[in-house]
């Protein structure tokens, strides 16, 4: 993709190999005025002047430095992708961080930057290899990253081997979700179900700080996705931007599962074993 390339590009231009990559110090490198100021509306803005300088403000109210660093990052991604066509970008809240299908898509490409530039592929795709899905190994790499855990939780999603899903919802709705390429159910769009741990949250209960069993139809339907199927969740509580943060583990592989064809096999040679679990965070 073009912003992952861009990004990756960015990154060796300057030398960068280490995280973290604090998107502030590219500023002064590319000599990109830096600036925080308290906006209404929006979150990051671009400017750039007729004679090619840049500017980059941050919203000053945003309480999280992972989210103005990604902010900012997204900014850098304007700035190198779309600023041919464009010299001012306004860029609200809804629009940081969000793989929202429906917003624009340079709105998207900048954040695919963002990502790749906070989060490199290089960098991280061993962090994550070595790691199982969960809220605490998302927190780890967020703070190892600086960067946001909404961020941090899509970045963990498209690089592991794991079958799991990251669910954003918001008002009980649910806004976007990502599952990775090993998670084969269909994620059900639309109101989050009664029988979650994210209803409980929406209803104002504090979650388990580890996964929960919950019935997989609640969040899921495909090949696989019978009434009495199980999938691991784990619901973060409303953050402040008035979201819920999900992820759900296959950990067992439900839309893989074989059952039926070993019951119609009448030819014996082929031995049922039972299918091997990981080491579980599943709750005791
Ligand atoms: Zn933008």
């Amino acid at each position: 993709m073009i912003s992952e390339s861009e990004a990756i590009k960015l990154l060796e231009e300057l030398g960068i190999t280490n995280l973290p990559i604090i998107p502030q110090d590219i500023c002064v490198k590319l000599y990109i005025l830096y600036l925080e100021e308290e906006f209404k509306s929006i979150d990051g803005v671009l400017i750039i002047n007729p004679s090619g300088k840049a500017l980059i403000g941050v919203n000053s109210a945003i309480k999280e430095p992972g989210r103005k660093n990604f902010t900012c990052a997204h900014e850098i991604g304007h700035l190198c992708m779309d600023s041919q066509d464009q010299r001012e970008f306004y860029c609200s809240r809804d629009l940081i961080a969000s793989f929202k299908s429906k917003i624009h898509p340079s709105e998207l490409e900048a954040n695919r930057f963002a990502a790749e530039l906070l989060m490199p592929r290089l960098i991280f795709q061993q962090l994550v290899h070595i790691r199982e899905p969960g809220w605490d190994t998302i927190k780890e790499l967020a703070s190892m990253s600086q960067t946001t855990l909404t961020a941090t939780a899509k970045r963990f999603v498209d690089l592991t081997d794991y079958a799991c899903a990251l669910i954003v919802s918001e008002k009980r709705i649910i806004s976007w979700f990502h599952p990775s390429k090993e998670f084969r159910a269909y994620i059900d769009p639309g109101i989050v179900s009664k029988e979650t741990v994210a209803h409980s949250a929406f209803r104002g209960s504090t979650p388990p700080e580890s996964f929960e069993v919950v019935k997989a139809i609640n969040w899921l339907s495909g090949r696989g996705v019978r009434p009495h199927t199980e999938i691991l969740e784990w619901t973060l509580p409303i953050n402040s931007y008035g979201q819920v943060l999900t992820l759900l583990f296959d950990e067992e592989g439900i839309a893989g599962w074989q059952e039926d064809e070993y019951l119609n096999d009448e030819d014996d040679e082929v031995e049922w074993e039972p299918p091997t679990f990981h080491k579980s965070k599943r709750k005791k």
